[in-house]
């Protein structure tokens, strides 16, 4: 894996592709209260873009936007409901043709309640993930190695995993079932954008 590192956007000349993972590290889980402090894109062939926002100005990320925007390039996330809130909100933005790994897995792993990311690339890729930086502090000016190599890992098995887990969906006959939880995913990220207390609009 490589980690290419930038502040505030991708170079104008960087080509991710029709298909991305995306991550996103943030002060905390709290969408209302927490800011954006790192996005990990990742293409699939080993290279990993992580753009740093040191401050919490979403006003010079035009590329970024562009990409996050394209409604043609799939974008992969891990629990992508989070990610994307985060991203709505930030960026002002609606992202379309989105993958959530954990969706996937919830609808097909159903031998285990154990979907964590670290969860699924032990079990699917036999991959030993290390999350010990996970809680460290995102908001710090510089990022240190273990940070940015941890931001890297997070994103950089998603592509194998989605591989993985549409075969597994294809078998259990779940596909048609996962498209349609993926295309209302924005939507969901957006409702918890709306209401803070877990607004759930399917319940009672
Ligand atoms: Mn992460």
């Amino acid at each position: 894996m490589q980690n290419h590192l930038y502040t505030y956007d991708i170079p104008d000349d960087v080509n991710l592709g029709g298909s991305i993972a995306i991550d996103t590290e943030t002060m905390g889980l709290c969408c209302h209260r927490d800011r954006l402090c790192l996005i990990q894109i990742s293409t699939g062939e080993g290279n990993c873009y992580l753009v740093h926002f040191p401050e919490p100005d979403f006003s010079k990320s035009t590329n970024l936007v562009n990409a996050l925007e394209d409604d043609s390039t799939e974008k992969i996330f891990h629990y992508g409901r989070f990610d994307l809130a985060v991203l709505i909100q930030s960026f002002k933005i609606n992202i379309k043709n989105v993958y959530c790994t954990k969706i996937a897995s919830k609808l097909v792993r159903t031998y285990t309640d154990k979907h964590s990311l670290k969860h699924l690339c032990s079990d699917l890729l036999g991959v030993s993930l290390d999350k010990t930086e996970q809680s460290s502090d995102w908001g710090a000016p510089t990022l240190s190695p273990e940070q940015l190599n941890y931001a890297g890992s997070d994103v950089v098995y998603l592509h194998n995993l989605k591989e993985k887990l549409d075969a597994l969906l294809v078998r259990e006959g779940r596909m048609e079932l996962a498209k349609a939880c993926f295309e209302f995913l924005p939507y969901r990220a957006m409702l918890d954008l709306m209401v803070a207390d877990n607004f759930d609009i399917f319940s009672h």
